[in-house]
């Protein structure tokens, strides 16, 4: 396997049953063995190409897990039924009661609310910390402490996390670093930079259209078998499991995914870029104004860009509800949640994704709810898109 993600998806040769140029999916929760014997190795689970019970794996989830294995450069990975039940799975593998995690302070909203008010019933306990202050990581690391959790590159505010510093200061104290990268496939690679554990929300960028949510874990293989222990793994005993038809028509649209990004790049650079000239405050990882720019440059595959998510910070959150109306209703994207879409998306986080975060923590953190979120679609023509976003602009009072 080559370290050039999009490569490696591409050289994924699959037949379907009947020589399809896609995998047959697969129709079935159980099993059958010729052997008896087969059953019990299988059970403990060192028999190749043999399938138990569907919670456990599938020959669809299989295909789909291998196809982001090879995206991420890992040695295997495991699909879930939503980013959510990626994540959780993770985090209720490594840490036990008594254990303590080190987490960015803005992550995604659920996975904060989790660790947040979830975790601690399970004493298991988290500090929050500024991921890109490196000392405060290393400070909050205690002998309890099992890893440090961030995303690559942060929700919402776009922070970009050190992972080859990170990654140094996980293994001095022998932890783990797991990252979560669902704003940036292919854009980054965590596992080239020294992560251990690589997780994705596939309802975004991924699968790209919407129509449905999943997740993934990418890592060594013995910490996905052991994900998949029938008799202590996370992913199987908590059971977020992802259905065969769906991990056949997200491995379709994977197959699209390099297109797609640049794409979104290339819209959501020229957007930042103007709209910064215009005197507006944007925050886009490919500005030279973003303070981890060239951390970014550092760290990233070139040819994808800096990625699809740009904020725009308007003031207030009555401006920001305003535009927000009026660009949906000029048809230039929707007001919703979620992000990796083929239209524009676009959300105040204060008040959705992120308003699981108490207000006084959203201040401290710099998230201010004039701040509007956006997904940048694929439109063809960004330069139209610029002139109509920057009318509603004009039309609310957030530009001259
Ligand atoms: C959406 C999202 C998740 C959660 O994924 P679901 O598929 O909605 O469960 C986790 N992390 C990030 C960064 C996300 O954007």
């Amino acid at each position: 396997m080559s370290n050039k993600p999009a490569n490696n998806i591409q050289d994924l040769q699959y037949f379907g049953e009947f020589g399809g140029v896609n995998p047959s999916i697969s129709d079935s929760a159980t099993y059958t063995f010729l052997h008896a014997k087969t059953m019990l190795d299988t059970f403990e689970g060192h028999a190749e190409g043999c399938y138990l019970y569907s919670r456990h794996t599938s020959p669809s989830n299989l295909y789909l897990s291998k196809a982001l294995a090879a995206m991420e450069c890992t040695e295997t990975a495991n699909v879930a039924a939503s980013g959510m039940g990626a994540i959780t799975s993770v985090l209720l593998q490594v840490c036990g009661a008594g254990d303590h995690i080190v987490s960015a302070r803005t992550i995604y909203g659920g996975t904060y609310a989790f660790l947040k008010n979830f975790a601690p019933k399970l004493n298991i306990s988290t500090s929050f910390v500024d991921i890109t202050s490196l000392e405060k990581v290393e400070a909050a690391i205690t002998p309890s402490t099992k890893m440090i959790y961030c995303e690559a590159i942060s929700n919402p505010l776009l922070e970009i996390a050190n992972l080859p510093e990170l990654s140094k200061i996980a293994k001095k104290h022998n932890i783990l670093l797991v990252v979560d990268n669902t704003f940036s496939p292919l854009l980054i690679s965590p596992q080239k930079l020294g992560t251990d554990v690589t997780i994705h929300s596939l309802t975004k960028f991924i699968n790209g259209t919407n129509d449905t949510v999943g997740g993934v874990v990418c890592g060594t293989q013995k910490f996905i078998d052991s994900l998949r222990s029938v008799n202590d793994g996370a992913a199987m005993l908590l059971g977020p499991v992802m259905d065969s038809l769906r991990a056949s028509s997200i491995l379709k649209n994977l197959r699209t995914l390099h297109i797609r990004m640049k794409k979104h790049s290339e819209n959501a650079q020229y957007l930042a870029e103007k709209f910064e000239l215009d005197g507006l405050k944007v925050v886009y990882p490919g500005l030279k104004s973003h303070k981890d720019h060239e951390l970014f440059k550092s760290m990233y595959n070139e040819e994808y860009g800096f990625g699809g998510m740009m904020t725009i910070d308007v003031g207030n959150l009555d401006k920001a509800n305003e535009l927000m109306e009026l660009m949906q209703h000029e048809n230039l994207g929707y007001l919703a949640v979620s992000l990796g879409f083929y239209k524009t998306l676009f959300s105040a986080p204060g008040t959705s994704t992120s308003s699981e975060i108490p207000l006084e923590e959203q201040k401290q953190m710099g998230l201010s709810n004039g701040i509007i979120r956006f997904s940048i679609g694929l439109d063809n023509d960004i330069e139209r898109t610029y002139r109509a976003m920057r009318r509603c602009m004009t039309k609310v009072g957030v530009l001259k």
